[in-house]
């Protein structure tokens, strides 16, 4: 059985991923930046999910999760770095539209049309994702978007590399999207589209140096999950998000440096 850590746990495609590993018997560290939340999550899980606190933005949290690590494990086997941001202010994307949805749900049966219909007019508040393009965005948020899901794993990799060395076979697991796809690159979502493709490049640049060392690195995109980010009308449960990265993590043989979709290799 492996020691894994799952970065952004408490909630969505995380919280799943340590839910389908913890069924399999592994030990699950959730990382969740308010453990009390991750505690609440997990509740259902048996007594293998350890919760820890991890803000992927903040080195010294980060090294605290790397000392508990090290002392009670002495090695890490699998690092999954799914924490992300979609945009800025996404929370409050998340209470709002829940709102709205509830209410429209409970008036109407045409609620997809109507809940279409007001989204344009959240997305001007700011509270959903602005539709701004590469040529108006803010590139004050953009660098935000980065810290989270680019610099955020970069660190998050480079500390965890001496206890990914001490398994047998260690494994990092990048959370990306098919928005980073290069084929499918448009202003649309410009600053999450650039840290995804921007991961996709992390992956191949630490597979290539790790890869003497015995450590494989991939990235992998969950397709358009049910989430507080993906939305309430994305067609997948999280159960198929989840899928491909709990496959990565026990696959007794995986190759490294590959971009992954439904356990089948994709383009970059
Ligand atoms: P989600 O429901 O919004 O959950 C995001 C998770 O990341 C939360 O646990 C959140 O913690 C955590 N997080 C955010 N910033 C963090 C930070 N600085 N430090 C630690 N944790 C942080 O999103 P999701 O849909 O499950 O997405 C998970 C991953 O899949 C993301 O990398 C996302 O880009 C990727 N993805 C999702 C979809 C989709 O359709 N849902 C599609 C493609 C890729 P808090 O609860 O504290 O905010």
């Amino acid at each position: 059985m492996k020691t894994i850590l799952v970065t952004g746990g408490n909630r969505g495609i995380g919280l799943e991923i340590c839910r389908q590993l913890d069924e399999l018997g592994h030990t699950v560290i959730m990382g969740s930046r308010d453990p009390v939340k991750g505690k609440e999550a997990a509740r259902s899980f048996s007594n293998n999910v350890i919760v820890k606190q991890l803000d992927v933005i903040h080195e010294e949290s980060i090294r605290n999760l790397f000392a508990f690590v090290k002392t009670d494990f002495g090695k890490l086997d699998v690092l999954i770095n799914n924490a992300g941001i979609g945009w800025v202010n996404q929370g409050q994307k998340n209470t709002v539209l829940a709102d709205v949805k509830k209410f429209i749900e409970t008036k109407s049966s045409g609620a997809r049309q109507i809940f279409q219909h007001i989204v344009p007019i959240l997305r001007k508040t700011g509270i959903v994702a602005q539709r701004e393009g590469a040529v108006n965005v803010s590139l004050t948020n953009v660098k935000l978007i980065m810290e989270t899901n680019l610099y955020g794993v970069w660190q998050m990799i480079q500390v965890f590399i001496p206890l990914l060395l001490n398994s047998d076979h260690g494994r990092i697991i990048n959370m990306s999207s098919g928005r980073g796809e290069l084929k499918s690159l448009s202003g649309d979502l410009p600053g999450y589209s650039l840290s995804k493709s921007s991961l996709n490049v992390l992956t191949i640049m630490f597979s290539n140096e790790l890869k003497e060392k015995g450590i494989s690195v991939n990235a992998m995109c969950p397709g358009w999950v049910k989430t507080e980010m993906g939305g309430p009308y994305a067609p997948r449960h999280v159960s198929q998000g989840a899928d491909t990265a709990v496959w990565l993590a026990t696959e007794k043989e995986i190759p490294t440096g590959k971009f992954f979709r439904d356990r089948k290799e994709i383009d970059w």
